[in-house]
C-alpha cells in the first residue's frame, strides 16, 4: 500500500460521498501556494517569473486555513515557490493536521535538514520531495550544481526523524529512462515511502521552451520507465493515472479536482494556466468555462498536458466510478506490466540533456527568514 489505510479510507468515503451527493464536480486535493518565492530557479518552471513585490507576499495561516474549509477536500497539497521559506510554514501545516488534512508539503528540500525541528511526525504530513531524477539529471533540471546531494541528506534526515516522506519527479524531453528506473531504485532505497511521476508542463513563462514533451514523446518515455516495473517501486499517484501516461488509457481533463489557491485568489482553471481568479471556491467552479479546457477542448495551451492536476482527479473519479474502476485499479496496483516492446525501448541510445548542454546556475537568493506585512494582499 503506497499510502496509509487511513488515508485511503478518508478519500475513498469523501469521494463517494460526493457522488452519493450528485456532485458533478468536486474537488479532491486544494493546492495551497502560500508564496512564489524560491531558493531554486528551474529553467521548467514557471511560478517564479513573478516581479519582486509578488514575490514578497504570502498566504497567512488564516487565508491557508480558510481557503481550505472553503474547499472541504481531504488532501492539501503546498507547492509554491518553497513553502519551507515561509515564516509561519509550521503553523500553517500544524493548523491544517490539526484539521485532520492529509497534507503534502512539496519541497525542494534544500532547507528540509535545517527546518525539521519545526515539525511533529504525523500520519497526516508527507514531506513531497521534488527530485527530478539521479543526481547529473537533477542538478541540471533545477539549475543548482548539489542540488540533489542536498535534497537526499534532507531526506534521509526526515525518514530518520520518523517523518513520512514522498517524492515528486517532472521529467522533461531528454530524460534517460534507465536512470529514471535507477531513481527509483535510489528513492525506494533511503525509505521513501512513495514516488510520484509525471511529465512537466509547457510553461509559457519557463526560461527553456525546448525541452517540453509532447503527449506521444510522453507516453513511449511512460512505457518504458514504468514497464517491466519493479516490485519494490511504490507510486504515490492513481496507478491508472499511471496507465495513463503509459498511454494505455485515456481520461479526460478534471481540473476542478485539484484547484489553487495563492495570493491572487482561486487560479482559473488550473495549477498551470492562469485565465483569471476567482474569490471563492464555488465562484470558481460556476465562473469557469471548462469545456474550454483539456486537451479534446482544442485549446492550444492544454494540447499536450498530461499532467496529475488535470488527470490524476480523472483517475480518482474512475476508480470509484463503478465496481469496474475499483477492480481495474486493484489490478493496476498488482500488475508489473511485462513488456518486451518497453525492454527494447530501454536498449535505445539516449543523449540526455545534460550530457551536451552545460550546467547553467541560475542564481536565485537563498532566503530563510523574509519580513512581510502580515496579512498583505495583493
Ligand atoms: S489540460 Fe492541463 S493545462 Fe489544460 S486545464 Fe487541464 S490541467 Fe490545466
Amino acid at each position: 500500500m503506497a499510502v496509509p489505510v487511513s488515508q485511503a479510507w478518508t478519500v475513498a468515503t469523501y469521494v463517494l460521498t460526493q457522488k452519493l451527493k450528485g456532485r458533478k464536480r468536486f474537488p479532491l486535493v486544494t493546492m495551497l501556494e502560500p508564496l512564489f518565492r524560491c531558493n531554486l530557479a528551474c529553467a521548467g518552471c514557471g511560478k517564479i517569473q513573478y516581479p519582486p513585490h509578488i514575490l514578497k507576499q504570502e498566504l497567512t495561516p488564516e487565508e491557508c486555513f480558510r481557503a481550505v474549509e472553503e474547499s472541504g477536500t481531504p488532501m492539501v497539497s503546498i507547492p509554491g515557490g518553497e513553502p519551507l521559506l515561509h515564516p509561519q510554514i509550521d503553523k500553517i501545516v500544524e493548523g491544517l493536521v490539526a484539521r485532520k488534512k492529509y497534507v503534502y508539503l512539496c519541497t525542494n528540500a534544500l532547507l528540509l535538514k535545517e527546518k525539521l525541528h519545526l515539525f511533529k511526525p504525523s500520519k497526516f504530513l508527507s514531506f513531497s520531495v521534488h527530485l527530478d531524477g539521479q543526481r547529473e539529471h537533477h542538478d541540471f533540471s533545477v539549475c543548482r550544481e548539489g542540488g540533489y546531494d542536498i535534497a537526499m541528506e534532507g531526506i534521509k534526515a526526515a525518514v530518520a526523524g520518523g517523518f513520512r516522506v514522498t517524492t515528486n519527479t517532472t521529467l522533461f524531453d531528454g530524460a534517460d529512462p534507465n536512470s529514471v528506473r535507477g531513481h527509483f531504485d535510489d528513492l525506494m532505497t533511503v525509505g521513501v515511502e512513495a514516488m510520484m511521476v509525471a511529465p512537466g508542463y509547457t510553461y509559457e513563462k519557463a526560461p527553456d521552451q525546448k525541452h517540453f514533451l509532447g503527449r506521444a514523446r510522453s507516453r513511449r518515455l511512460f512505457r518504458a520507465i514504468l514497464s517491466n516495473r519493479k516490485k519494490s517501486w511504490k507510486f504515490n499517484a492513481n496507478y491508472l493515472y499511471l496507465e495513463f501516461i503509459m498511454g494505455k488509457r485515456d481520461f479526460k481533463c478534471t481540473a476542478w479536482a485539484m484547484p489553487t489557491f495563492s495570493i491572487f485568489g482561486w487560479q482559473k482553471p488550473c495549477y498551470l494556466l492562469q485565465d483569471g481568479y476567482a474569490d471563492t471556491f464555488q465562484e470558481l467552479i460556476d465562473s469557469t468555462d471548462w469545456s474550454h479546457y483539456g486537451t479534446e477542448s482544442g485549446n492550444p495551451k492544454c494540447a499536450n498536458c498530461m499532467v496529475h492536476s488535470g488527470y490524476e482527479g480523472s483517475a480518482v473519479n474512475y476508480t470509484f466510478g463503478s465496481l469496474k474502476g475499483l477492480w481495474q485499479t486493484a489490478k493496476a496496483m498488482m500488475n508489473l506490466y511485462p513488456d518486451k516492446g518497453a525492454l527494447d525501448l530501454l536498449n535505445e541510445p539516449v543523449k540526455p540533456v545534460h550530457s551536451f548542454n552545460p550546467l547553467v546556475q541560475i542564481n536565485a537568493q537563498i532566503e530563510t527568514h523574509v519580513t512581510v506585512e502580515e496579512g498583505t494582499r495583493v
